[in-house]
C-alpha cells in the first residue's frame, strides 16, 4: 500500500505565534494589533526570530516505508516521534510499500519477494520462539523484513520544526517518498478548518 498520513490534532494559530512574540511588550490584543499580525509574522519569519513559532503543534500519524522512517528520525530538534515496535509485537499485518512509478514487471518482482520474506518472518518467529524465547524471536525475526516494510509512526512537530522539515524534505533534492509525505502534511495544514495558520504559511512562503 502507499504511505499514509493523517492529522491527529493541532494546537495554536497565527495569533498564538503573534502573542508569543508580543509577550516581550504586552500580550493584550487590540484591534490595531490584530490588523498587524501578518506584518509581525512576516518580520519574525524573515529575520529568523523563530522561537514564537515553537508554540504551536501539529500531530500526525503516518504509515511509511523504512527509507522514509529513517528520514523522519534524522530530524532531532522539535520533532517528537513514537513508532510501532517489532520488538514488542509481531507485525501481523504485512504492510508493504510498492513504488507506483516503476514498470509493472519490477513492481511485481518487489511484491513477490516481499511476500516471500514476510512469510519467512512469521515462520521464523514460530520456529525460534521455543529455542530462544518469543521476545528474542520477535526482535530478531524482523531481519527478514525488507526495506519496503511499512511501520506506523506518531509524529509531532512545532511550527518551527515543521517549516524546517518542509524546507529539507518537500524539496526536489529529497527522495520522492518523503517529499510526498511532506507535501501531504502541508496540504492538510493548509486545509484546516478556519485556516488557523494562514498568515504563518504566507510568512514562510510555503
Ligand atoms: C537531500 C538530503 C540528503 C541527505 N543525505 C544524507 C546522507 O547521505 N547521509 C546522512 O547521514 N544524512 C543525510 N541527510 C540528512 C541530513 O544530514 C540531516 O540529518 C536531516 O536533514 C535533518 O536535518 P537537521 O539536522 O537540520 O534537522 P534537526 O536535527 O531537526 O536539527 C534542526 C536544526 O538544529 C540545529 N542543530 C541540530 N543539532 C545540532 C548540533 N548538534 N549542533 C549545532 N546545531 C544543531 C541545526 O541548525 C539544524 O538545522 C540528507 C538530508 C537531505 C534533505
Amino acid at each position: 500500500m502507499m504511505n499514509k498520513v493523517e492529522l491527529l490534532g493541532h494546537y495554536g494559530s497565527d495569533i498564538t505565534h503573534a502573542q508569543s512574540a508580543w509577550t516581550s511588550t504586552s500580550r493584550d490584543l487590540t484591534e490595531d494589533k490584530l490588523n498587524r499580525v501578518d506584518k509581525l509574522l512576516n518580520m519574525l519569519a524573515s529575520e529568523g526570530h523563530h522561537t514564537p513559532f515553537e508554540k504551536s503543534s501539529l500531530h500526525f500519524l503516518v504509515t511509511v516505508d523504512q527509507a522514509t522512517h529513517i528520514h523522519l528520525l534524522k530530524h532531532r530538534i522539535g520533532v517528537s516521534i513514537n513508532g510501532e515496535s517489532a520488538r514488542y509485537k509481531e507485525l501481523k499485518e504485512d504492510k508493504t510499500y510498492i513504488p507506483d512509478d516503476w514498470p509493472r514487471e519490477w513492481e511485481e518482482k518487489l511484491l513477490d519477494l516481499s511476500q516471500v520474506t514476510n512469510m519467512a518472518y512469521h515462520e521464523c518467529i514460530e520456529a525460534l520462539a521455543p529455542v530462544v524465547g518469543r521476545k528474542r524471536a520477535k526482535e530478531s525475526a524482523r531481519f527478514f523484513k525488507m526495506f519496503n516494510s511499512q511501520i506506523t509512526m506518531d509524529v509531532t512537530f512545532n511550527w518551527r520544526s515543521f517549516y524546517h522539515f518542509q524546507q529539507l524534505r518537500n524539496s526536489e533534492h529529497a527522495q520522492i517518498e518523503v517529499r510526498e509525505l511532506a507535501q501531504e502534511m502541508l496540504d492538510i495544514v493548509k486545509n484546516l478548518e478556519g485556516n488557523p495558520f494562514e498568515k504563518t504559511i504566507e510568512a514562510f512562503k510555503l
